[in-house]
């Protein structure tokens, strides 16, 4: 049904604080937020206020998690997409779903609408290998006419992400469109010490277990990994019968992360 395609304007929870280093990407969101919360401040100089921002990064480095956290800073509503879900799940019927989005999104803007994997609908013509162009044609023109409808004072900000940007059709990337990118790249190792001191707070650790060391064990390690490593050495430890988890389980959780890794990018053919 049309219910399962979106998230209807869900109200969130997450902040800021929730979303570990990204401190470049956070201050170029921080000016969206302000947008969103006061956009008189913006408009009464005859300024116009982006409508859209391409996050652009690897995968699981944090890009919905920054886009929610944009609307619980703002408080306001997120509804988000994803453009793969078109187009293995709704041939023939991309436009009419977009344009249902963006009704929903104007009776309860302000907003933020956001599109993961914009890539699939939004890859420049002829290079989309799982959905008929001229399908995916109808879908991508049905989003620019939705962007290009609704005027910069309307209080709707458009977020997507992509790890494909060089593949875009360039209409998404025109002024008034997604002109402004914003990279989350994988954490660095100051990075990834705070994403584990986020993903370890709900969990009972031994006192001796040392951050840092864990930080400098998962080289290449995006976010999404690393939450993965803290909640399976939470699951080693428990299968043991431990009442806390210790440095040996946290190592027999990152080799098996790596070990996961690994297969992934043996099945996953590298970019086309
Ligand atoms: P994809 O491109 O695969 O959709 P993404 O960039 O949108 O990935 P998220 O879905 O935001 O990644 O990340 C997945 C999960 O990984 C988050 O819900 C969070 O638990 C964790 N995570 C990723 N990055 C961070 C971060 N910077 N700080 C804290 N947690 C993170």
């Amino acid at each position: 049904s049309k219910a399962q395609l979106f998230d209807k304007g869900t109200r969130v929870t997450i902040t800021f604080n929730d979303v570990a280093g990204l401190d470049e990407a956070k201050v170029e969101v921080m000016e969206i937020v302000d947008f969103l919360k006061n956009p008189k401040k913006y408009t009464a100089l005859g300024g116009k206020i982006p409508k859209g921002a391409l996050l652009v990064g690897p995968p699981g480095t944090g890009k919905t998690l920054l886009a929610k956290a944009m609307a619980g800073e703002a408080q306001v509503p997120f509804f988000s997409m994803s453009g793969s879900d078109f187009v293995e799940l709704f041939v023939g019927v991309g436009a009419s779903r977009v344009r249902d989005l963006f009704k929903q999104a104007r009776e309860k803007a302000p907003c933020i609408i956001f599109i993961d994997e914009i890539d699939a609908i939004g890859r420049a013509r002829g290079k989309n290998v799982m959905m008929s162009n001229d399908e995916r044609e109808n879908t991508l023109n049905q989003l620019l006419v939705e962007m290009d409808g609704f005027g910069t004072d309307s209080g709707i900000i458009i977020l997507a992400a992509t790890n494909r940007p060089d593949v875009l059709d360039s209409a998404l990337l025109r002024p008034g469109r997604f002109d402004r990118q914003i990279s989350i790249d994988k954490p660095d190792l100051a990075g990834r010490e705070h994403i584990f001191e986020v993903h370890l707070k709900p969990i009972k650790t031994s006192p001796n277990l040392d951050i840092k060391k864990l930080a400098s064990m998962t080289p290449g390690f995006a976010g999404a990994d690393i939450a993965n490593v803290c909640n399976e050495a939470a699951l080693i430890a428990a299968r043991k019968g431990k009442t806390e988890v210790e440095t040996e389980d946290f190592n027999d959780a990152i080799d098996r992360v790596i070990g996961g890794l690994e297969k992934k990018n043996k099945i996953i053919s590298p970019e086309e």
